[in-house]
């Protein structure tokens, strides 16, 4: 009986031996018998127990089977959006997909700006979805506008900023309805790009105090000198607000300046390494004349500098959040196809954790971004709202951005991969807008209602 039982045994091994080499294949049978170190491998799995042999199967299992979808959304916070808003969002990704991603590397690497684009931007009605009509600014429509750009192209992000945010805002915020008749209707068609000039060689954090430029009264014109730096579209834009100190009251005031007006220089900033694709600016204003209609009729003082920047200092946070989720979502598929001692480098639980970090970094940037434009476009965001958005934001992008940098090992510094340029590109959105001590500043004299600039 026990002779027989042996018997049966053996036979469905030989059956199970020969059904296994049919499975693989002669080909595959042969080179494996007649591999120099087959012994060797057959001797090891005879060493395995069940775990071991177990824990050899179930990667292989998991490998086969499809990656789940990449979600850049994934608390599903978008969702509620009104449809309008979605449709811009559709519309928005749709074009930097395929017009601003294809070129986006090699335009960041030359540090030029793909200007045969801008004409292309008008048909997207973005300045028209963000600013709905003479006396709205839309600041969720503007966030998810950004969000887009951002994932792709940080720069270009800048860029909309500037010319849409900062430019575009000023004359909206500051302008008398002349002047805003004039100008914000060429800035919508994308004819006019605009510039904000604030920053100073000498002078950035300080600005409300130190800022140097001045303007002199002359007749029915005024006269400005100084210098200007790292002035966004300064070096192509076609008209570039700029902030001055009137010299006979001492406020802060605002010139609408023509970049080839006589006694204007624009040199452009080389060498950056970060948003090379931005194309900044040293702005030398040397006895400038601007028509006294050119200056911004309802901007008396750095307060109103002040409300400039916090109505734009959201759409930073938004920035910041795009550029963590390009990245974000580039890691998150590199994880899924790279493979590492012959599994994937998303099935490893330290790369999983470094997905699950960016994912919880990325998800609070949105719900604060999201939550503060809320606020913005209800009429009861403070600026330490603003500050406070900004400056979580822009410090949890340089995480996610060195995480999904990491990731990638040493293909996250090439370009081709997807994350270097989002990599390189956080560190300028951490600085501008209120560096991350100058918004916490802010934040910290709401909380305590003491000032500790000085
Ligand atoms: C890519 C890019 C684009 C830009 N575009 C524009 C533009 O279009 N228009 C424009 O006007 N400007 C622009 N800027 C300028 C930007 O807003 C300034 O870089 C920013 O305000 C910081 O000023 P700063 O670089 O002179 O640094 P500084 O003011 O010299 O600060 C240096 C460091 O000291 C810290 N610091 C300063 N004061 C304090 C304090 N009281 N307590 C603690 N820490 C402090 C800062 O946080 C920072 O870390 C741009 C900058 C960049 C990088």
């Amino acid at each position: 009986m026990a002779e027989q039982d042996a018997l049966d045994v053996a036979t469905r091994r030989t059956s199970r031996l020969a059904a296994l080499a049919e499975q693989l294949g002669a080909d595959k049978l042969d080179a494996l018998l007649e591999h120099p170190q087959s012994d060797q491998l057959f001797a090891a799995i005879a060493g395995m127990d069940e775990r071991a042999l177990g824990r050899l199967l179930q990667p292989r299992e998991a490998g086969r089977r499809e990656p789940p979808p990449i979600e850049g959304d994934f608390l599903h916070l978008f969702d509620d959006l009104p449809e309008e808003v979605r449709a811009v969002r559709d519309r928005v990704r749709e074009f930097m997909e395929a017009r601003v991603a294809p070129i986006a590397d090699e335009y960041w690497e030359r540090a030029e700006f793909p200007h045969h684009l801008i004409p292309e931007f008008a048909p997207l009605g973005l300045i028209e979805a963000i600013y709905p009509d003479g006396d709205t600014h839309h600041a969720v429509m503007e966030g998810i506008i950004t969000q887009e750009m951002a994932r792709v192209d940080p720069s270009m992000a800048t860029f909309l900023g500037v010319h849409a945010g900062l430019a575009y805002g000023s004359i909206f915020l500051c302008g008398s309805a002349e002047q805003k008749a004039e100008w914000l209707p060429r800035m919508r068609s994308w004819e006019t790009i605009g510039a904000f000039g604030l920053t100073e060689p000498d002078v950035g954090s300080g600005v409300s105090g130190g800022l140097a430029t001045t303007a002199r009264r002359d007749g029915d014109a005024w006269v400005l000198d100084g210098q200007k730096k790292w002035i966004g579209n300064s070096t192509f834009g076609h008209v570039i607000v700029v902030w001055a100190r009137d010299v006979e009251d001492g406020q802060v005031k605002g010139y609408l300046v023509r970049p080839d007006a006589p006694g204007v220089s624009v040199e452009k900033m080389e060498g950056k390494i970060a948003q090379r694709t931005l194309q900044n600016g040293l702005v030398t204003l040397d006895g400038v004349r601007v028509a006294e209609r050119d200056r911004l009729q309802r901007a008396d003082s750095f307060r109103d500098v002040g409300r400039v920047l916090a109505m734009t200092r959201v759409g930073v946070a938004w920035i910041a959040v795009g550029c963590a989720l390009g990245a974000y979502e580039k890691a998150l598929a590199y994880a899924q196809e790279r493979e590492q001692f012959g599994k994937t480098l998303g099935s490893f639980q330290l790369i999983q954790m470094m997905l699950v970090q960016m994912l919880g970094d990325l998800v609070s940037m949105q719900g604060v971004a999201l939550r503060v434009s809320q606020l913005q476009d209800a009429g009861t965001m403070r600026e330490e709202h603003a500050s406070l958005a900004k400056m979580f934001c822009s410090a949890k992008c340089r995480r996610v951005v060195a995480l999904a940098r990491e990731l990638m090992g040493g293909n996250g510094i090439l370009l081709e991969h997807g994350v270097a340029r989002h990599f390189a590109d956080a560190e300028a959105i951490y600085s501008y807008e209120g560096s991350n001590e100058i918004n916490a500043l802010i934040i910290g004299r709401a909380l305590t209602g003491v000032g500790a600039f000085v």
